[in-house]
């Protein structure tokens, strides 16, 4: 039966690559633990190192680089808990950045950003001027698909002696990155981001940072920086992935033209379009309409079979404000009403040119009342 579903939030978490399902149906029945010295734990071993190799090839950076997490939250956890005494948090980082922040004790400062949700870099260094810190600045924004300067940003927190984070989960993949030319020292990724399972992160870091402080000891996994039996099928399925972006040039030119389409459709029918005059994700366009508040917008696309996203939906999945509207500067209004849309790999032409259909006959309707 063909789905009539309509899935735009692949920001959320992306439709599962084919490629993932074959990749772990192919070992499905395979059994060893990967620490063990025997041939079936061998076996496990090598398929795991495997998929660190095509992760790092992926990235540009050496295997031994990649820490298995159990996803983007650990990763971030584990990079914050170095708690160089003071850290730097770009003020539309991803909950879970503050969330870590929270439990460290040490000075936190935080970084604005302009309307177009960029970070201030003079503020960045007038900042760093008061001494070292860990930098926290994502490689895109999960609401407006915002890309940050990551470059020029790492130039500037290496001069002060700074660390940088980059939260990278909503970038891999969509982007290239290549880790060890940015100078980047340490950064979070998310299998289920780019079509794999939830349960599979990494955090990669460079071979500065060599004293690395793990939040789970355990049995001395992952280069003895995050304890426990690896999660096999996710690190596989996480792997294959990775291994397919990297030739997936086509794929994302295609879903730029879907955004253009969209959003030249929507603004011509009013929508205010988030971060427009800035690099975004090809995938992400976060809009609002003066008069719509996101929460009945939500409720009456799901109706019609859109799957989308307001512009920041808590884990309860009630519509909350979104931070990084807030950070922005955009009006209350505008804010209320932002709905996100995140293509991907299974997005096609006609799916948005229905959500655009969508739009058109609430106006239309909205004329003739
Ligand atoms: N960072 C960003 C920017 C995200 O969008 C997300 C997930 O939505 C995360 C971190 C958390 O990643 P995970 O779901 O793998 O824990």
């Amino acid at each position: 039966m063909k789905d009539s579903r309509i899935y735009f939030d692949y920001n959320a978490s992306s439709l599962i690559r084919p490629e993932s399902v074959d990749s772990v149906n192919k070992v499905l029945r395979s059994y060893g633990n990967p620490s063990s010295v025997h041939k079936e734990g061998r076996s496990m071993r090598s398929l795991i190192e495997d998929s660190r190799e095509k992760i790092s090839n992926s990235l540009s950076t050496s295997s031994d680089n990649i820490i298995f997490t159990s996803g983007g939250t650990e990763a971030i956890d584990i990079a914050l808990n170095q708690n160089p005494g003071r850290i730097i948090i770009n003020s539309t980082e991803h909950i879970a950045v503050f969330e870590s922040a929270k439990l460290l004790n040490c000075n936190v400062d935080i970084l604005d950003v302009d309307k177009n949700g960029l970070i201030r870099v003079d503020l960045l260094e007038s900042l760093l001027k008061k001494g070292p810190a860990l930098v926290c600045v994502m490689y895109a924004n999960n609401e407006t698909g915002v890309i940050q300067p990551i470059e020029e940003i790492s130039k500037i927190v290496k001069s002060y002696n700074g660390i940088l984070f980059c939260d990278a989960v909503q970038a891999f993949g969509k982007v290239d990155i290549s880790f060890d030319q940015l100078g980047i020292d340490l950064m979070a990724i998310s299998a289920h981001k780019i079509g794999g399972f939830s349960g599979s992160g990494a955090l990669v870091l460079n071979n500065k940072i060599s004293d690395l402080i793990p939040k789970v000891s355990g049995g001395g996994q992952e280069f003895g920086l995050r304890g426990g039996t690896e999660n096999l099928l996710g690190i596989i399925s996480f792997g294959e992935c990775a291994s397919v972006i990297k030739d997936m040039a086509d794929e994302r030119n295609r879903i730029k033209e879907l955004i253009k389409l969209l959003e030249d459709n929507l603004s011509s029918l009013g929508a205010n379009i988030f971060g427009y005059n800035v690099e975004r994700l090809p995938n992400t366009s976060l809009f609002s309409f003066e008069d719509f508040k996101a929460e009945s917008l939500l409720m009456r696309l799901d109706l019609a079979g859109f799957s989308v996203s307001s512009g920041s939906a808590c884990s309860s999945g009630k519509v909350k404000v979104s931070h990084v509207l807030k950070a922005m500067n955009i009006s209350q209004s505008m804010q209320k009403g932002a709905i996100r849309v995140s293509l991907g790999w299974g997005s096609s032409k006609e799916q948005v040119e229905s959500f655009i259909s969508f739009f058109e006959n609430i106006f239309n309707k909205k004329v003739k009342e």
